[in-house]
C-alpha cells in the first residue's frame, strides 16, 4: 500500500483525510493519498508566494542548473514512477506505455531545461535604446488529467519553474500517486516552496475550482475536458489570470487513395489506440477513401487482433484497461449506438473489470455519436468517402481543434491537404507524434495557448519593455 503525502511548504503533509486509489487492471486498492482542506491550498499557495521573491532573482544560470537537477532526479527514479503509474493509470509498463511516458517525461525536463528567454534588444541608436525582457508571473497553478500523470505535469511545471515562476500542482483524483510522488523527488533538489502538491477526492473538481479563484494564483495551466476548460476559464475571469487551456480533440486521420493499407496499418492503429484512446491528441475518427476503404479495414484489424491486452504489470501486455468506470461507461454507450448504425468489425463487447476490446466499427458518418464527440477510448469510428473537398469539410465540422493526419505516398499532396485542416498540429503518415521543440496547442473548442518549444516558455512570463 502507498499511503502518498502532500508537498507543502517543501514538508510532506498527510491531509487529516485521505481517499483510495485503485488499480484499474485489478480493481484492488493500492494506495491512499491525502484529502486538501482549503486551508491546505492556501499555505501551499502562500509558501509558493514566498519562495517565488528569491527563485525569480535567481539568474538564468541558476535556474537552467536546478532543472537540469530536476531532470536527472526524474531520470533517476523512471522505472519507479512507471510502475506507479502502470499500477494506477493501468497503461502497460511497455510498448507506447508508462516507460515509454517516463521517456518522455525525461527528455522533455531536460530539453525544456535547456531552454532560454534572453532579454532582446529591439533597438540601440540615436533615439534611444529599447530592450524587451520576459519576467515570470508569479504562482502558477497547475490542474492535469489521469491520462498521461507524469508527462503532462513535466510539461506544465518545467517551463514554470525554468522562466522563474513558482508552482502549485493538482492532480486528478483517479491517478495522485505518481504525480505525489514526482513532486517528493522535485523537491527534493529545490528551495523549500518552489513545488507544491495538493490532492483531493474531488471528483466534482473543487480544489481545482479554488485554485482558479486563488487571488494568490497567477496564471492557470490547466489539461482536462473542454467542459471542464471552460468553468476553469469562468472561474479565472475574477482574478483576470492567465491561462493556458489544453482541452479535448476528436482528431480527424484522412487516409488518401494512393495508399498501401499493409503498409499503414500499424502507424493507424498506434495513431488511434495508443494509451487505449486515452489521449488527447489520438486519432478519434478515420476518414478512407473509398477505392482501399475495405483493404485499411482489413489490415488495420488484423493488426489490431495481434495486440495483445491485459493487466499492464504483465511485460507481454501491450493495451491496459479503460482508466475509471465514468470513461468506461462512455466508451461503451458511445459503442453501443454506432452498433446499430455502422458495421462492427471488432471488438464491441466490454470485457472483464474495466478492460473493453479495441474496437472498430465502419459504416458511419458526422452526425453519429461516435464520429462526433470525444470517445476518449478504445473504440475507432471510420468513415468511407468518396472526395478530398468532401472530407476536408467533413474533418473541419467539429468543435475541435487538437490535431489531425493526413495519409499518403505523396507529401506534397498531403501537405496540401493538411494545411486546409482546422487544428493547431497535422501529422503525415503518423499521428500524434509530438516533440519538444516543436509547440502543440489546440484551435477552437480545444483551447488557447500553446505548450513546449520557446513559444511554450513564453506564456509563462509577462514583457517588459525597458525604454532608455
Ligand atoms: P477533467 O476535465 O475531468 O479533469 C481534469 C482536471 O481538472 C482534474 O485534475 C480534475 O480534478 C480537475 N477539475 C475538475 N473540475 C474542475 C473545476 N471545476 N475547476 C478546476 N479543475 C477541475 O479531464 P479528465 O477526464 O481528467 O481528462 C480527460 C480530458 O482531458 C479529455 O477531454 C482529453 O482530451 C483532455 N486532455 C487534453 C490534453 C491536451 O493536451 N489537449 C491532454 C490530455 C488530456
Amino acid at each position: 500500500m502507498y499511503v502518498a503525502k502532500m508537498t507543502i511548504g517543501g514538508r510532506a503533509v498527510p491531509g487529516t483525510t485521505t481517499f483510495e486509489v485503485k488499480n484499474p487492471s485489478t480493481g484492488q486498492v493500492i494506495g491512499t493519498a491525502p484529502n486538501a482542506s482549503n486551508s491546505d491550498l492556501d499555505s501551499a499557495v502562500s509558501a509558493a508566494q514566498k519562495a517565488f521573491t528569491s527563485w525569480s532573482r535567481k539568474s538564468d544560470d541558476e535556474l537552467q542548473a536546478a532543472c537540469l537537477a530536476v531532470a536527472t532526479k526524474i531520470n533517476a527514479h523512471s522505472e519507479e514512477l512507471a510502475t506507479l503509474i502502470t499500477l494506477e493509470q493501468g497503461k502497460p509498463l511497455n510498448g507506447l506505455g508508462s516507460r515509454w511516458e517516463m521517456g518522455g517525461a525525461g527528455a522533455w525536463a531536460n530539453y525544456t531545461s535547456g531552454l532560454s528567454l534572453p532579454m532582446k534588444v529591439l533597438q540601440d541608436n540615436g533615439q534611444g535604446r529599447v530592450e524587451l525582457h520576459r519576467k515570470p508571473l508569479g504562482v502558477v497553478g497547475s490542474i492535469t488529467p489521469w491520462n498521461f500523470p507524469v508527462m503532462i505535469a513535466i510539461w506544465h511545471v518545467l517551463p514554470a519553474l525554468r522562466t522563474g515562476n513558482t508552482v502549485v500542482l493538482k492532480p486528478s483524483p483517479y491517478t495522485p500517486l505518481a504525480t505525489l510522488r514526482l513532486i517528493e523527488l522535485f523537491n527534493e533538489v529545490l528551495p523549500a516552496g518552489v513545488i507544491n502538491c495538493v490532492t483531493g477526492d474531488d471528483h466534482s473538481g473543487s480544489i481545482g475550482a479554488a485554485m482558479a479563484a486563488h487571488p494568490g494564483i497567477r496564471k492557470i495551466v490547466f489539461t482536462g475536458s473542454c467542459a471542464t476548460g471552460r468553468k476553469v476559464m469562468q472561474s479565472a475571469a475574477t482574478t483576470m489570470k492567465r491561462l493556458t487551456l489544453e482541452l479535448g480533440g476528436n482528431d480527424a486521420g484522412i487516409v488518401l487513395p494512393d495508399c498501401d493499407p499493409k503498409a499503414i496499418a500499424e502507424g493507424l492503429f498506434w495513431g488511434s489506440f495508443i494509451n487505449n484512446g486515452q489521449t488527447c491528441a489520438a486519432m478519434k475518427r478515420l476518414y478512407v477513401h473509398e477505392s482501399i476503404h475495405d483493404d485499411v479495414c482489413e489490415h488495420l484489424v488484423a493488426f489490431a487482433k495481434s495486440v495483445p491486452m491485459g493487466d499492464g504489470m504483465s511485460e507481454q501486455n501491450m493495451l491496459g484497461p479503460v482508466q475509471n468506470r465514468m470513461q468506461f461507461d462512455k466508451v461503451a454507450s458511445l459503442v453501443t449506438d454506432a452498433r446499430k448504425k455502422g458495421e462492427l468489425l471488432l471488438g464491441g463487447e466490454a470485457g472483464d473489470g474495466l478492460f473493453f476490446p479495441a474496437t472498430i466499427i465502419a459504416g458511419l458518418k458526422n452526425g453519429d455519436a461516435l464520429v462526433d464527440d470525444e470517445q476518449f477510448g478504445p473504440a475507432l469510428p471510420v468513415i468511407r468517402y468518396r472526395d478530398v473537398e468532401e472530407v476536408i469539410k467533413a474533418a473541419n465540422d467539429s468543435q475541435n481543434g487538437l490535431g489531425g493526419s493526413v495519409w499518403s505516398r505523396d507529401i506534397e499532396h498531403a501537405k496540401h491537404v493538411a494545411g486546409q485542416m482546422e487544428c493547431g498540429s497535422v501529422w503525415i503518415n503518423k499521428h500524434g507524434a509530438i516533440q519538444p521543440n516543436a509547440p502543440f496547442g489546440g484551435t477552437k473548442s480545444s483551447g488557447f495557448g500553446v505548450e513546449f518549444a520557446e513559444e511554450g516558455l513564453q506564456e509563462y512570463t509577462a514583457q517588459q519593455v525597458i525604454f532608455s
